[in-house]
């Protein structure tokens, strides 16, 4: 039985008085025990979010990382600087960045290695485009973004991570995939990683991204291989995230 995993996506929002009463709110929740809860924050409120949710249920992550252990690369954090602010891991292949700021399959794998070395958590995210999608190429791509990773580092250290798949027709624009097509990605990608290594694939968690809120979450959460969600616009309301880890419970 894979322990439920729920993140946050806070992505480029808040500062640090709406951080504070949403963080507050994330702190003195009662949190299920059987969820593992996390929230991926901007590095300048690593701090604050560490200091608000020490001694909770809620591990603080980055939204990407560095490959690089230090050096001339303005602009980037590195995996030390995560554990300096006791995170416990970091997103890696978020479709912004791979996007929006061109990261690719290579540099992706580079992360997750790098936080795998340091014991932190790697969240890969894979997903195809709209046009991928009507193209018949949703596997092709994601088991591709999969492979990356899974030819690099092994079955056992992705699945010492968490896979999330988002569909990035389904981020930010009320789209959710069904449970149902959520579901068929979710399976590929499990067999995907059974060819590899069968004991691995059945644990390691994929969750779901785009779209989540607290009112479709339970629907994605009772298929066999979704095992939490990855939450972007909906984590920036605690309520909101709040049922929605209850939902994976
Ligand atoms: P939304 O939940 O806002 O669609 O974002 C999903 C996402 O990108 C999480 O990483």
């Amino acid at each position: 039985m894979r322990r439920p995993w729920v993140g946050g996506n806070w992505k480029m929002n808040g500062v640090r008085e709406s951080n504070a009463a949403l963080l507050d709110a994330l702190a003195a929740a009662e949190h299920v025990a059987s969820v593992d809860t996390a929230v991926a924050v901007p590095a300048p409120y690593w701090q604050q979010s560490s200091d608000a949710l020490r001694d909770t249920a809620v591990a603080v992550m980055a939204q990407t990382v560095s490959p690089h252990a230090s050096g001339a690369y303005t602009g980037d954090c590195s995996v030390a600087m995560m554990e300096d602010f006791k995170l416990a891991g970091a997103l890696v292949g978020h479709s912004e960045r791979r996007q929006g700021v061109g990261e690719n399959d290579a540099l992706v794998a580079a992360q997750f290695a790098a936080l795998q070395r340091a014991g932190l958590t790697a969240v890969l995210c894979v997903g195809e485009t709209l046009a991928e999608r009507e193209a018949g190429d949703t596997l092709a791509v994601v088991s591709r973004q999969v492979l990356a990773v899974l030819e690099l580092m092994g079955a056992e250290a992705l699945a010492s991570g968490v896979l999330a798949y988002e569909p990035v027709w389904a981020i930010g624009t009320g789209l959710t995939a069904t449970p149902e097509q959520a579901q068929a990605v979710h399976a590929s990608l499990r067999a995907v990683v059974a060819a590899f290594d069968a004991p691995a694939a059945q644990a390691l968690r994929i969750v779901y991204g785009g779209s989540v809120k607290a009112d479709n979450a339970a629907g994605l959460f009772a298929m066999p291989d979704i095992d939490g969600a990855l939450v972007g616009g909906a984590s920036l309301s605690a309520p909101e995230f709040l049922a929605i880890c209850r939902a994976a419970g």
